[in-house]
């Protein structure tokens, strides 16, 4: 019997290679969690079962000549349906991309299926990205595998419940402003949000072109660290990309890595109001942690964190209404028959979007508009400047900032639903992140019974080496 759910990439890779297990026996074991999982967990959009294990047989076969099993070759692996996939159905988590079926591939998708990993579907999330709960989709809510009553976090829920539950051995997910670190805080995982640019965006379905990252969801760092040897890097498709050396495992594994020390900056303004106090106590016993291993721990202050989360709505709901005129209902998505264009758009976009999505167009066109632009959009990226200014700054003290990742334990399946403004204040330690542009990476750092805290590890641009290697020390 293989434990997908407890298994990790680096004892696949073992057990691959030294053929304690075939890829077939363990592409099948990563089904059958599924297909026992998915009536109470809902964390697939859409399943790819048989490509997966024609695919694993092929691996099998190349494995009996010699191929050498190292990254993800092999390795059964889930991707947000925020991804475009050739052939296979895309929906962003809406209704209306329920039926599309992209022409094209994403890059994220190409690097990993040419590595070798095996695609067992596409995972639900709040439809374009809108949440930090999985509660936001046509597709239904996730349900957070820790305790079925909760959310799994967002807007990569589906992601990080199918790796909480060995539906896949890692997951591929997307944050704007902390949907690959809120789903991993909430799920009991890792969550990478790289530097802005380091994987190439080509073919994900924008939510805010300026803060969207891609990155892994994970068990551990050190499978994160596998993951992002194959992902990283500059992509002529996407001008933003930048270079990368791709040596990330190879990093954390070094002995003068592993004694390395680091200052440790701890901001006073992500543990004041608004934090559960047992969350905060988690946390506060992983930086004893940190210290007992020799690390410096200085106090700092963030004061521009309190206009981070309005800086970040403001500019990514500006962003989001701008992205989303594409769908219009003529070019590909829902369609309608009507008599004239203007009543196909507006019945078509009515239809189409959830309420969440609606909101936030409406919102983003307000603030985007002659006349309000100044008030909201351009003040906006001011504060973006200060936000970027004041990490800097920061960063001039200390070699990494730790908070925790959510303020909170995941809430119950609806808790929110009278309150939108409450779900988007939840995120309020990630999303200061994105407008900045830095890596952040969320790792467990304790629980409470039977649910998981997480911790939020940042720091300046590019330093993902620096960020797993800290978290590293912490997880061993
Ligand atoms: N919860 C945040 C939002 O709703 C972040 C979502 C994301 O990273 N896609 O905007």
């Amino acid at each position: 019997m293989i434990d997908v759910k407890t298994l990790t990439i680096q004892e696949a890779n073992q057990m691959l290679a030294n053929n304690e297990i075939t890829c077939v026996e363990l592409t099948q074991a990563c089904i059958d969690a599924i297909e026992s999982n998915e009536s109470e967990i809902n964390a697939f959009v859409t399943t790819t079962f048989d490509l997966a294990l024609e695919k694993a047989s092929k691996i099998d076969q190349e494995i009996a000549e010699g191929h050498e099993v190292t990254g993800v070759y092999g390795i059964p692996y889930s991707l947000k349906d925020a991804y475009v996939t050739k052939g296979i159905k895309t929906t962003a988590g809406s209704k209306i991309l329920e039926n599309y079926v992209p022409a094209y591939d994403a890059a994220v998708y190409k690097k990993l299926d040419e590595a070798g990993a095996i695609l067992l579907g596409k995972t639900n999330m709040d439809s374009f990205g809108h949440g930090s709960s999985t509660e936001n989709s046509h597709f239904g809510v996730t349900c957070n595998p820790l305790d079925t009553s909760r959310v799994p976090g967002g807007s990569s829920g589906g992601s990080g419940a199918a790796v909480a539950y060995g539906g896949g051995l890692f997951s591929i997910g997307e944050d704007t402003g902390g949907s690959n670190r809120a789903p991993a805080s909430f799920c009991g995982l890792v969550g990478v949000k790289p530097t802005y640019g380091l994987v190439s965006r080509y073919g994900s379905i924008a939510y805010a072109s300026s803060y969207d990252t891609v990155g892994p969801i994970t068990k551990t760092i050190q499978d994160a660290t596998i993951v992002m040897d194959v992902i990283a890097g500059k992509d002529d498709y996407d001008a933003t990309s930048i270079e990368s050396d791709n040596d990330y495992e190879k990093f954390i594994n070094k002995e003068d890595s592993k004694s390395k020390r680091y200052k440790i900056g701890v901001p006073e303004e992500f543990f004041q109001e608004g934090i559960d106090p047992e969350v905060k106590k988690v946390i506060e016993d992983a930086i004893e942690k940190y210290r007992e291993l020799g690390h410096e721990i200085i106090d700092i202050n963030l004061p521009y964190t309190k206009y981070a989360v309005a800086a970040y709505y403001v500019i990514g709901l500006s962003e989001t209404s701008s992205n989303l005129n594409r769908l219009d209902g003529i070019r590909y998505g829902l369609d309608v028959e009507t008599d004239n264009w203007e009543e196909k758009i507006t019945q078509v976009r009515t239809e189409g979007f959830t309420p969440e999505t609606k909101r936030r167009i409406l919102i983003g066109t307000y603030t985007l508009s002659a006349g309000f632009a100044d008030q909201y959009y351009n003040k906006a990226q001011k504060v973006r400047e200060l936000l970027k200014d004041q990490f800097q700054n920061a960063f001039e003290q200390v070699d990494i900032i730790l908070t925790p990742t959510m303020p909170v334990l995941p809430p119950v399946i609806g808790e929110h639903d009278d309150d939108p403004l409450k779900m988007w204040l939840m995120d309020a330690y990630t999303c200061s992140i994105n407008p900045v542009g830095i890596p952040a990476i969320s790792l467990p750092a304790g629980s409470i019974g039977d649910l998981s805290v997480g911790m939020q590890l940042i720091g300046p641009m590019e330093s993902e080496k620096e960020l797993f290697n800290l978290g590293m020390q912490f997880q061993s």
